[in-house]
């Protein structure tokens, strides 16, 4: 069976890791959200394709969710001492090594999907890696700061600021000329089923989506397109969705963010069982919709919900 996911950070990477479990035959094809993407230091860091190869990689920090484990932080302080920062984005001495073979790649003129190659060979992720674009896209937040209004970088709003104030307006800046990295539209084509898991719609999924040529891809394919929902009883399960939601006028609820991807491109939703009584919702908007337990306490709960996930694309197959 051949699956496309796709893919965020923290969410997207757990999902994974539990598919894999459920489907060890599988042929999987993870497209990476390059939104978050950022340069520091001279170097490009890439977040969320980082979060998902280190944690199918094994190299993950697991209490964080992102990062590397057995982690140590000097060269941070090393530029903090030279007044060097940003001091507010976390990169250890072991991350550092990816960034530079990636920033040492591209300066050589090699594209990110290639790099994102050369970097999974080490790391061997068991599924195929492939960021959204290589072209540079990269998601700003609009906020109002001491009175005035300005754009400022996702993680600058996500990690620097916290989301503690309100976000105005979510642009992922280039998507509009990116075009889908080699290999993106090709899986797609062939891909039996399409899942989203439970990563944020807004910065993650919606992202990828914003990208010409991926939305009308998966609309087109004819093959079910199954979603996960981030969203427990209302609130995200973890990290600040809900301001995103709202920026982009989206109730901060399970079938809110269902409605909002769609019947023209969702076949079918699950929802937690704490979000029961919003399956009917769901399912007047077009999308089948069950309730399941959808909380990634553990690898068999989360192969639990890839399975139910999958069974919910061979109900709305036939
Ligand atoms: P990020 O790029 O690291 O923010 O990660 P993603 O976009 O892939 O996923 C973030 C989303 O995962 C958040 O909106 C969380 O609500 C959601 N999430 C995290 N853990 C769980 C979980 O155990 N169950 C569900 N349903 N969602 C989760
Ligand atoms: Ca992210």
């Amino acid at each position: 069976m051949r699956i496309v996911v796709l893919a965020g950070g923290i969410g997207g990477a757990r999902f994974l890791r539990g598919l894999k479990a459920a489907t060890p035959d599988a042929d999987i094809t993870v497209i990476g959200n390059t939104g978050d993407d950022i340069h520091l230091f001279g170097l490009k860091v890439c977040p969320d394709l980082d979060t998902v190869m280190y944690t199918l990689g094994g190299g993950i920090n697991e209490d964080q969710g992102w990062g590397r484990s057995d982690e140590t932080f000097q060269v941070k302080s090393e530029l903090a001492a030279y007044g060097v920062g940003p001091e507010w984005f976390g990169l250890g001495d072991r991350d550092f090594a990816t960034h530079i073979v990636r920033t040492q790649m591209l300066g050589a003129g090699y594209p990110l999907s290639a790099v994102t190659d050369a970097l999974c060979d080490r790391w061997q992720p068991g599924v195929r890696l492939i960021p959204m674009s290589d072209d540079r896209v990269e998601t700003h937040v609009a906020v109002e700061l001491e009175g005035e209004r300005r754009a400022v970088h996702f993680q600058e709003y996500w990690v620097r600021l916290r989301a503690s104030v309100d976000a105005l307006a979510v642009v992922p800046v280039g998507a509009e000329q990116a075009k889908p990295a080699p290999g993106v539209l090709e899986a797609i084509a062939a891909a039996d089923v399409v899942l989203f898991p439970p990563s944020n719609p807004v910065v993650s999924v919606g992202t990828i989506l914003s990208v010409p040529g991926i939305r009308e891809a998966i609309a087109d394919a004819g093959v079910p397109v199954v979603g996960l929902s981030p969203i427990v009883g209302d609130a995200p399960v973890r990290g600040m969705a809900d301001k995103m939601l709202a920026a982009v006028g989206v109730e901060s609820s399970a079938a809110a963010v269902a409605e909002h991807y769609g019947s023209g491109l969702l076949d079918g939703w699950l929802v937690d069982t704490a979000d029961g009584a919003t399956v009917e919702r769901v399912e007047a908007a077009g999308i089948r919709c069950r309730a399941v337990p959808l909380m990634m306490t553990d690898l068999d709960a989360t192969a639990e919900m890839a399975r139910a996930a999958l069974a919910l694309a061979e109900e709305v197959r036939t």
